[in-house]
């Protein structure tokens, strides 16, 4: 049966919690396979709406099994945080429909901590981290200083190996930052009050996913973040700390032997970028102010207002290559209904040259955006549900896209809420 994942195509907030969400529908299982809960895929359905920071977004479809894969890392507090506030809102949640793979990595409040001082340190030099200890969590990781989930089952295990980690970690704590060291004892006490409920839901995910592939199960593949944001394929120190191309997406979900069929890439109508790092095609004052507040362009995890400007097609092309994307999901087409005329970032050029394919970032620094523009519809497009039926020109500025990216956009996104949608062709 197949697998499917959905990612997103550019900078991040492409709108794939929405597509997940949509498309969970159709799968058996739903995993996260990196990242941690720095992510925020909104989700407005029967429940309210949600951001979702760690959990998988198929948690709203009863029968659907959701998994943090071994690619992820996982604060108990923050999830916990999670769990309380989805069930408030009567959302069935147990060790039977969300599963924690016993190879994700425990993010600890030390972590956090660490974010926030190296960020402070940096001043204005700052990566524009979310301070969720994401990128000291996977330092750990591959230092070999993480703590397994999966170590939870086993307690002497983990509060000699906790031991040995805080050794090393209040040094760095103590003697570069200037901070309290941690000690053991408040380190367990942290997992007793946050982790202890989770003992239950944590597995080896890779049994689970090969059962359920060997039983006909579908299986979702759920990014986060975007391909620009790539720790070895994106804009470089500007990323996040993991993978979000869908080739990961196997490999950090405990079944590293199980293929993807098909790849939705989620690209924006327009560009929008959270934190630091070129963004070529950005827009300031009265038309970014404009079009942040057409898109709700504020973060969902942070609040922060997000930069925005044009599609920008040299990102989106190399963004459709590296996730080997089959169609496109092109989401907030409505945003752009207010437009007289719609810009298109069709290229970069750097000291009058046009660049061929997407640069390395002390190129993207340089880069500037070749913009076009296009028509505009100026009118209501979000109670269409047929691509036939939409405005002429918004029907052109989507062939125009696919086109230049080369991918088939599929689906387009013309509201939130989950029946916002045109399905263009047949199902996968
Ligand atoms: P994700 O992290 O990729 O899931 O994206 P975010 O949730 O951070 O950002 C996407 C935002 O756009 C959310 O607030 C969604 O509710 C909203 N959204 C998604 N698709 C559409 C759409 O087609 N139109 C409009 N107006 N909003 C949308």
């Amino acid at each position: 049966m197949k697998t499917c994942a959905i990612v997103g195509i550019n900078w991040g907030d492409e709108g794939k919690g929405r597509m997940v969400d949509l498309i969970a529908e159709d799968y058996d299982v739903v995993v996260r396979y990196q990242g941690g809960s720095n992510a925020g895929h909104t989700v407005i359905n029967e429940y309210g709406k949600f951001a979702l920071n760690l959990i998988p977004s198929g948690i709203f479809r009863r029968e659907v099994i959701n998994v943090l894969g071994n690619g992820t890392v996982i604060d108990f507090e923050h999830l916990s945080m999670e769990v309380d506030k989805l069930r408030k809102a009567g959302v069935y949640i147990s060790s039977e429909n969300l599963k924690i793979s016993d190879r994700a990595m425990i993010v600890f409040p030390y972590h956090k901590e660490l974010d926030a001082l190296e960020e402070a340190r940096l001043k204005d030099k700052k990566y524009g981290s979310t301070k969720r200890g994401i990128a000291p969590a996977y330092s750990d990781k591959y230092q070999k200083k993480g703590i397994m989930a999966g170590e939870l089952l086993y307690p002497e295990y983990l509060k000699n190996h906790l031991r040995d980690i805080l050794e090393w970690k209040n040094l760095t704590l103590q003697n570069v930052y200037n901070s309290k060291p941690y000690t053991l004892d408040d380190a367990m006490a942290w997992l007793d009050k946050y982790a202890t409920e989770f003992k239950s839901h944590i597995c080896d995910t890779g049994v689970l996913l090969r059962e359920a592939k060997k039983n006909g199960k579908s299986i979702l593949f759920e990014a986060q973040l975007g391909a620009l944001r790539d720790i070895d394929y994106g804009i470089y120190p500007y990323t996040s700390s993991s993978t979000p191309l869908a080739s990961y997406g196997p490999i950090g979900s405990g079944a590293p032997d199980i293929s993807l069929d098909y790849v939705i890439g989620v690209v924006k109508a327009y560009s929008s970028c959270v934190g630091e790092g070129p963004f070529t095609a950005e827009w300031f004052n009265e038309e970014a102010e404009e079009l942040r507040k057409a898109g709700n362009e504020y973060g969902a995890a942070t609040g922060r207002p997000r930069r925005v400007g044009p599609i920008d097609i040299l990102a989106t092309s190399y963004g459709v290559t590296v996730q080997k994307a089959d169609c496109i999901a092109l989401t907030k087409m409505d945003v752009l209904s207010y437009m007289d005329k719609i810009p298109v970032c069709t290229g970069y050029e750097v000291d009058g040259v046009e660049l061929k394919s997407f640069p390395l970032t002390p190129v993207l620094e340089k880069a500037k955006p070749i913009f076009i523009e296009m028509d505009g519809w100026k009118t209501d497009i979000s109670g269409i549900r047929k691509f036939e039926e939409l405005p002429k020109e918004a029907q052109e500025y989507v062939l125009f896209i696919e086109k230049k990216i080369n991918c088939p956009v599929k689906y387009v996104s013309v509201g939130p809420d989950r029946d916002a949608i045109i399905l263009r062709g047949g199902d996968e």
